[in-house]
């Protein structure tokens, strides 16, 4: 049994996709915007390159070992840290996915290059798509997203259209509010004109419960961003997880997960770390996603806060840990 993968991460609980296998085929932080809520950090340089930036063979040798040892998951989930689609051999990938596995595949994207026929080519071969939208104008797309030079809101709603009319499989749209930033009526209503657009299956609406690149963004209240999904349509739907009693209750739910996934790694430190490469986590999101105690969580990391390789920061009362990249 192998326990160090590069490429694959996870299973983690997703509060969209369930038991989720992460992917990452770009490297930190490869991507089109530089997003002020980002949990990933400030984005140096975006770029709207598509290139090989990590190789799909070994990504692909990995998941089959993976597999071989018995990994089970909701789904495998292309991600990575930064925009996945600026990988150019994204569709092969798919298609190498699919040759060993029928778990479905997702992919969580900006939805930035959904504009250029060779990505939507590559994205149809999904079973999910999980693009961004968080702003209903250019003002608020530049204030929010920040994205390179020749993104624009048009070209990220007109993709998201005509990918909408080719795409036979499931459309997940994600919002993220910012209070004071897209949250008055009327961008409200633009976002609700956009998403009627576009046409997706379901809406995701998030705000920032975790660390993000620009630090006090205001977050939305339970109560608004639900009175939001209310304005927005019967699609909608919250996914923001603001409280600890929420963590708790999805660590007891997903035990027979959390099982299944001590069946295919052996060193829980080093998936913790994994873990905290790719986002902000609470102790008891560390528990939920590793099936481990928060005994074991806290000696783990306290090992690499000592070895100054993590960092914390509170949110609301909430201690977030997250690698020191
Ligand atoms: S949130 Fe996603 S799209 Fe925005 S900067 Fe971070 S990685 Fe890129």
């Amino acid at each position: 049994m192998t326990n160090k993968r590069k490429y694959l991460y996870g299973p983690v609980p997703s509060r969209r996709l369930g038991l989720s296998c992460g992917i990452d085929i770009v490297p930190l932080k490869v991507c089109t915007l530089n997003c002020i809520y980002c949990q990933l950090g400030t984005t140096v340089q975006t770029t709207v390159e598509r290139k090989e930036y990590i190789p799909i063979e070994p990504v692909l040798a990995e998941l089959r070992e993976a597999l071989a040892e018995g990994l089970e998951a909701d789904y495998i989930t292309l991600a990575g840290s930064g925009e996945p689609t600026l990988n150019s051999r994204l569709g092969e990938l798919i298609d190498g996915i699919k040759k060993l596995t029928d778990i479905p595949v997702a992919i969580l994207t900006n939805g930035t290059l959904l504009y250029r026929e060779d990505v939507r080519a590559d994205c149809v071969k999904a079973d999910v798509v999980m693009p961004s939208l968080d702003a209903g104008d250019e003002q608020t797309f530049q204030k929010i997203n920040r994205p390179n030079g020749i993104i624009s809101i048009k070209k990220l709603i007109s993709g998201l259209c005509t990918f909408r009319k080719e795409f036979m499989g499931q459309l997940w749209l994600e919002v993220f509010f910012i209070e004071g930033i897209n949250t008055d009526a009327e961008h409200i209503a633009k976002i609700k004109k956009t998403i009627e657009l576009i046409n997706p299956d379901k809406v995701h609406l998030n705000t920032a419960v975790r660390p993000t690149a620009v630090p006090n963004i205001s977050r939305l209240s339970a109560e608004k961003l639900q009175e939001i999904a209310y304005q927005l349509g019967p699609k909608c739907e919250v996914v923001a997880d603001w409280s600890p009693t929420h963590r708790r209750q999805r660590k007891s739910s997903i035990t027979e997960d959390t099982l299944r996934y001590q069946s295919v790694t052996n060193s829980k430190a080093e998936s913790l770390l994994s873990m905290l490469k790719r986002r902000p986590c609470s102790l008891n999101d560390i528990c939920a996603g590793l099936g481990i105690t928060q005994d074991e969580a806290r000696k783990h990391i306290s090992d690499f806060q000592h070895g100054g390789v993590i960092r914390s920061d509170e949110i609301d009362g909430i201690v977030f840990f997250k690698a020191i990249s």
